[in-house]
């Protein structure tokens, strides 16, 4: 079984005609997911309404949460010239990190992976800046949460995005309980994310890809670096930050992967035996993106059991 955290309110961050994410990308994941053979194994679950304001502050400045909220109360405008905030954004966003904490809750208490279809998306977004189509680093902050949780002393994130997740490295980066790990796509936007980042405490590994990379690269870096790393760190809880946007058909990235390869990449992971939860960033093809998670959740739905 796989536990999916959903709600409709992540379709009311409108982002205005044209831009690449879109409340679409969450229409076309869960259209195609109803219709999948692994339908009968999803758990719809709804985020929680708790306030998740302590957590988000966590990682974020109260003037920046404050101006999140202001824009929006406003009617909307520009948190950058890549980032629109809507009239509803701030409650989606607020409501996308519930789903992110309420997923470290469900793979801690029931083992099953889940995934959180949830946006806007976070692994851009800095400690007083939203940038990137991000608002809040969802993925940090669930990291920041899961430490809290008792038996939790060192969670990984593996940030398999075409982008590197300049954000979540600038908030986890001094924190020697949190591994970070990026395959991106490099030179490439948002510039950071050179193999040089190891972090002050080594808990940071960066993997630049070439443009036009395949599967058989990955494929390769998996192997050779990404497993080893995260099997050093010994992680309690993985988050994986995925975005499907390293796909041959994503419109903004030059990554030749094909939807079937985040399967094997999720098997990778699977075989840490750990708990396990998966959150969306990017990808914008919507079939590619649609049929990615789908792969991603076909390889947990395998016969997959994990043992602590
Ligand atoms: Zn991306």
């Amino acid at each position: 079984m796989v536990s999916i955290f959903y709600s409709e309110t992540f379709l009311h961050h409108e982002t205005g005609w044209g831009h690449p994410e879109s409340p679409e990308r969450l229409r076309a994941i869960v259209k195609n997911l109803h219709q999948s053979q692994w339908a009968s194994q999803l758990l719809w679950k709804s985020p929680t309404d708790r306030s998740p304001l302590n957590w988000i502050l966590q990682a974020h400045t109260q003037d920046y949460v404050e101006q999140v909220q202001s824009i929006a109360l406003r009617g909307g405008g520009q948190l950058d010239p890549d980032t629109p905030i809507s009239s509803q954004t701030y409650e989606a966003a607020c409501l996308a990190v519930n789903a992110w904490l309420d997923a470290v809750d469900a793979v801690l208490l029931d083992r099953h992976p889940a995934f959180v279809l949830a946006r806007p998306p976070g692994h851009h977004a800095l400690r007083d800046r939203g940038m990137g189509f991000c608002i809040f680093g969802n993925a940090a902050i669930a990291a920041l949460y899961a430490l809290e949780q008792p038996g939790i002393d060192r969670v990984a994130i593996l940030d398999w995005d075409v982008h590197h997740g300049n954000g979540t490295q600038a908030l986890v980066e001094n924190n020697p309980k949190i591994a970070y790990c990026s395959l991106h796509q490099y030179p490439f936007y948002p510039g950071t994310g050179a193999a040089q980042e190891t972090g002050i405490h080594h808990t940071i590994l960066n993997i630049p890809m070439r443009s036009g990379s395949t599967v058989t690269d990955y494929e390769e870096k998996f192997q050779n670096q990404v497993m080893p790393f995260l099997r050093d760190f010994n992680p309690d809880l993985l988050i994986v930050s995925a975005g499907f946007d390293a796909n041959q058909d994503d419109p903004l990235a030059e990554i030749n992967l094909q939807p079937q390869d985040y399967g094997q990449f999720t098997t990778h992971c699977l075989s840490l035996n750990r708990p396990i939860l998966f959150g969306l960033e990017g990808g914008y093809d919507l079939e590619s993106l649609a049929t990615s998670v789908e792969a991603t959740i076909a390889a947990c739905c395998g016969e997959f059991e994990f043992h602590k």
